[in-house]
């Protein structure tokens, strides 16, 4: 299948000089949603996985999904401020600023095997981010997947050392 028929490009958005993958049309598409999900899930097919971490907020699209087929629980990272329960935390530094990370403390156990999925891996500073987290708690990231890897931002430079899958790369 043609995913990248049903990616859109949308310059300028949400800065000048950037020019961002717009998801959606893939999601409104009910057969590129369902096979995306199952490139996503075949990427994994090979390992055992505990849990599933989608990253705040269009990681939560697919990563239930992946999770919910093969077998995983489901652990939201989200922004700082938005998780109920105790968390713990990791900062990472943006062009201007900087973002910070939260996942709840009981999400992941000592020992468990952990996928890793985002929607884009761009700079890789979210995911190093969300790995960390990850480790943090004891968890061990078997792999990090998106539907998206810009390639010329370097981001699996970043990620040296863990699995990387993508759907697309441009
Ligand atoms: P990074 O931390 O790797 O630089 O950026 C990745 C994060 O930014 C992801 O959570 C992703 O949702 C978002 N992101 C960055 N660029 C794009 C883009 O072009 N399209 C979409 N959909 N998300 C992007």
């Amino acid at each position: 299948m043609d995913f990248a028929s049903y990616i859109r490009d949308i310059e300028d958005f949400p800065k000048p000089g950037v020019n961002f993958k717009d998801i959606t049309p893939l999601l409104n598409n009910p057969e590129a949603l369902n096979k995306a999900c199952d490139v996503l899930c075949g990427f994994a097919s090979h390992m055992h996985v505990d849990k599933v971490v989608g990253v705040d907020s269009r990681g939560f699209i697919f990563a239930p999904l992946i999770a919910s087929r093969i077998g995983a629980g489901f652990v939201p990272v989200r922004k700082s401020g938005k998780l109920p329960y105790t968390t713990i935390s990791e900062s990472y530094e943006l062009e201007y600023g900087s973002e910070t990370l939260e996942i709840h403390t009981d999400a992941i156990r000592k020992g468990e095997k952990v996928l890793v999925h985002d929607d884009v891996l761009a700079t890789g500073g979210t995911a190093s981010a969300v790995c960390k987290l990850v480790e943090k708690l004891g968890g061990e990231v078997v792999q990090c997947n998106f539907l998206i890897e810009l390639t010329f931002l370097n981001g699996a430079k970043k990620l040296n050392g863990y699995q990387i899958e993508a759907l697309l790369q441009y």
